[in-house]
């Protein structure tokens, strides 16, 4: 394959490939920029078809997680992993010592954490070969832990500032939410919203999670096949990605979406046609980085979650620096957040090279 050649490469920095026999790893490292710090990013395990379904997948993710931190005003850069294997049957402690080997031959160039298919566990076995690792866990009086709160603070103060620029309202009284997933972040932004007077209308594929909202916060159960057209003000995809695209947008009767799953639009022109509908689209990787910049500064050690609390508080800012240039520019919001994030990573890069 031409990995120089692909879409996704889009400038990477470097792309490692890393094999260990003894325990039968095969995974790749995709730095896209350390222009703002080291890249940092998680580590997936997934059972992809093919290395170039894996390449791909790790290339798009890395530039993603450039783009994220740059956004989130942290001091890293972005990059991401994968193990290619089924994380039901293939983990062991050896896997990740040798996977967490290959992160150390970087010296610090790329600091890995847990993603989909992979823990905190897992990286307690990378810690133990490494230093460059985070999301293990809270040091007593530092910021850290389960980063889902985090990302679920950060939605609901994004959600409030779209719901001020599209309504015009600064309170949620009444507000109609649909939060498709009620999971780690969907059962925190649910409870946020609740106690702000929203009306919820939630989707989930386990029964359990459901009850729990129905029970806690009033919330009426819908349909998971029918959840992104409802009839409500706000959308609030909080579980799958790829979920806006030429198939769904038409259907969508909210004119605001907000929500923490990663990737939400299938293609980046979705975002146009979002617009075209009329639809306030708050960029999944500005609104979702509360649980990173959490797990950012678990990382760098010696901030207090207060610390963690007030630069959660600056996502509402930067989206409406986003929605009004997009209103003021006739653009898309992604558009605008990406060329955003490329600004602030080339600004990072001039520093370097001065
Ligand atoms: P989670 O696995 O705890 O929750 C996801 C929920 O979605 C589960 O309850 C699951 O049953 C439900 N779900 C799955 N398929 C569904 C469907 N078809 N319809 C309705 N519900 C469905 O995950 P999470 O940590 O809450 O993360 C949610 C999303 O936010 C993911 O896309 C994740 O990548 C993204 N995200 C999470 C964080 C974080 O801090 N956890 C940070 C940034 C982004």
């Amino acid at each position: 394959m031409d990995i120089f050649g692909m879409h996704e490469f889009d400038g990477h920095e470097r792309v490692v490939f890393g094999y260990d026999e003894a325990t039968g790893l095969r995974s790749i490292i995709a730095i896209h920029s350390t222009a703002l710090g080291p890249a940092a990013g998680g580590c997936r395990m997934w059972p992809y078809a093919s290395t170039s379904e894996a390449v791909t997948d790790v290339l798009r993710l890395s530039r993603g997680m450039s783009y994220k931190n740059a956004m989130a005003g942290l001091p890293f850069g972005g990059g991401k992993a994968v193990i290619i294997g089924d994380s039901r049957k293939s983990k062991s402690p050896e896997l990740f010592h040798a996977f967490g080997r290959l992160v150390g031959s970087l010296a610090g160039r790329y600091v890995t954490a847990e993603d989909v298919g992979t823990t905190a566990a897992d990286m307690e076995h990378v810690a133990q070969v490494t230093n460059f690792v985070g999301g293990l866990g809270r040091k007593p009086g530092e910021a850290g832990g389960d980063p889902a709160p985090k990302t679920a603070l950060g939605v609901f103060l994004g959600l409030k500032a779209a719901a001020k620029f599209r309504f015009g309202r600064s309170d949620l009284e009444g507000l109609s939410v649909a939060v498709q997933g009620v999971g780690g972040v969907g059962y925190h932004l649910c409870r946020l919203l609740a106690s702000e007077g929203a009306r919820l209308r939630v989707a989930d594929v386990q029964p359990a999670a459901l009850q729990r909202v129905r029970d806690e916060f009033g919330a009426v159960v819908v349909p998971a096949t029918s959840v992104l057209c409802e009839q409500v003000d706000v959308l609030a995809p909080c579980a799958l990605g790829g979920i806006f695209n030429a198939h769904t947008i038409p259907a969508i009767r909210a004119r605001v979406i907000a929500g923490a799953a990663n990737n939400q639009l299938a293609e980046e022109k979705d975002g146009a046609a979002l617009q075209l509908a009329g639809v306030l689209y708050a960029p999944d990787y500005v609104i979702n980085a509360g649980g990173i910049i959490s797990v950012a500064r678990e990382y760098a050690g010696g901030a207090t979650e207060s610390q963690v609390t007030s630069e959660i508080h600056a996502i509402p800012g930067r989206l409406m620096e986003i929605f009004e240039r997009a209103r003021r520019e006739a653009r898309a919001t992604n558009v605008v957040a990406d060329q955003m994030a490329r600004e602030r990573i080339g600004r990072g890069a001039r520093r370097l090279v001065a």
